[in-house]
Formats: C-alpha cells, sequence, structure tokens
C-alpha cells in the first residue's frame, strides 16, 4: 500500500496510521504520541506526501470515509482536530 514503507523513531508508516485514531481520539499515551510524532517529523517517506501531519490526516479522512457507522462524537473532534491541523502553517 505504501510505497516504501519504513522504520523511524520505533514505528513503521503503517504503525503510524494504526495509532492515529487513537491519537485523534485523545487515547494515544503519550509515549506513543512521542513516538508518531518522532516518526512524522523524521520520516522522508510520510514527508514527502505532505508537511507533518497532513498526509496522515488526509489518510484517515479517506479512511473514515468508507467506514460506517463512526460515533458521532468521535467524529465530530475528529472533525475539530482536523480544522485544526489544516489551519497550521
Ligand atoms: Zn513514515
Amino acid at each position: 500500500m505504501l510505497p516504501d514503507e519504513r522504520e523511524v523513531g520505533g514505528l513503521r508508516c503503517s504503525d503510524v496510521l494504526a495509532r492515529l485514531s487513537d491519537y485523534v481520539d485523545g487515547d494515544l499515551g503519550e509515549a506513543d504520541v512521542a513516538m508518531v510524532c518522532a516518526h512524522v517529523a523524521a520520516c522522508d517517506n510520510c514527508a514527502r506526501f505532505g508537511t507533518s501531519f497532513t498526509w496522515v490526516l488526509d489518510t484517515v479522512r479517506e479512511h473514515l470515509a468508507s467506514v460506517d457507522p463512526l460515533d458521532e462524537a468521535v467524529a465530530g473532534r475528529l472533525r475539530d482536530r482536523l480544522a485544526q491541523e489544516r489551519h497550521r502553517p
């Protein structure tokens, strides 16, 4: 699925994706958040798709669009989070 998945900061690109739902939900532990951030910041592969979380968030959006019922409270928080990320410089 990903062209050149690599391991950076102890996580592979797919590991980062696997943690995103918890990340947007605020359920991700501090250590995991740090690992995700370290990966995205240092991974050329992820950086190629955009800056910082742009790529992963887009991927999550696409994923959510194809998944059925998402808890509305979670969806609302995700939309808020996505809006914040989008408005970053
Ligand atoms: Zn990556």
